[in-house]
């Protein structure tokens, strides 16, 4: 792996001479209740993307720290990108990449509302010529039943809760403060998905589901069981591409 953060021109071009592949990490500054960082999706997406990033000997792209949160912009601190200028960023990073022979690109996304963006950003990037494999935490809700005691607040919907606080307990306890979380079931609208909405209108905290039984333990397992998934996927991607390595 290259840590592209601390690497060299000259460095880079070595690795993009054999044919490298390229991680990116994509995150939000986001509310994340009171006991965790507005910078919790990006800090979670990074450590994942590093040991992805490992596990391909990867160049491993600084992360993009803001995301599309709108619908969290109804809590202090919350700084959205727009989904334009996501896809916009997430497609000039591939555009920078593809012109110096990076084989392809894996993005590593922490937060929900960037899935979209993502998405696009990769289909205009494959027409290019560079392959994408955007990953959104793969199997998490079977690892989350696995792992963690407590339900989740919603469908595939982990926020602020004991998967969350698990894997920042993991890669980043000092930012973590435990003594401040607290559960909150919210009820979510019917017409929740039907309609532009922001959270805020039925979720006072900023907590979904319950961040109490979280431990670095679980969180560890989580971030193995998430890697290993995302390696298997990038195998299978790598033989669709007929990308060597
Ligand atoms: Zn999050």
């Amino acid at each position: 792996m290259l840590d592209v953060a601390k690497a060299s021109w000259v460095q880079v071009k070595d690795a993009a001479d054999r044919g490298v592949l390229a991680v990116l990490a994509v995150g939000a500054v986001e509310q994340h209740g009171a006991h965790l960082p507005l910078l919790t999706d990006t800090v979670l997406a990074a450590g994942v993307a590093r040991r992805v990033a490992q596990g391909l000997d990867a160049l491993l792209l600084p992360p993009v720290a803001y995301g599309d949160a709108w619908n969290n912009e109804g809590f202090a601190g919350t700084i959205s990108l727009s989904p334009t200028t996501l896809r916009a960023v997430v497609e000039d990073i591939g555009r920078g990449l593809h012109r110096i022979g990076v084989k392809g690109l894996l993005t590593v996304n922490g937060h929900f509302g960037n899935r979209e963006p993502i998405a696009l950003a990769a289909r205009t990037l494959a027409e290019l010529g560079l392959p994408v494999l955007h990953l959104d935490y793969p199997k998490l809700e079977v690892f989350a039943g696995e792992v963690c005691d407590s339900a989740p607040a919603g469908n595939h919907f982990y926020h602020a809760d004991e998967v969350e606080t698990s894997m920042m307990l993991a890669l980043a306890a000092e930012t973590v403060a435990m003594d401040k979380a607290a559960p909150e079931y919210p009820a979510f609208p019917e017409t929740f998905g039907l309609e532009p909405m922001q959270l805020s209108t039925f979720n006072r905290s900023g907590v979904f589901g319950d961040p109490r039984p979280a431990t670095a333990e679980k969180g560890e397992a989580l971030i193995r069981k998430i890697v290993e998934e995302s390696l298997r996927l990038a195998a299978i991607w790598k033989t669709r591409h007929s990308i060597g390595l």
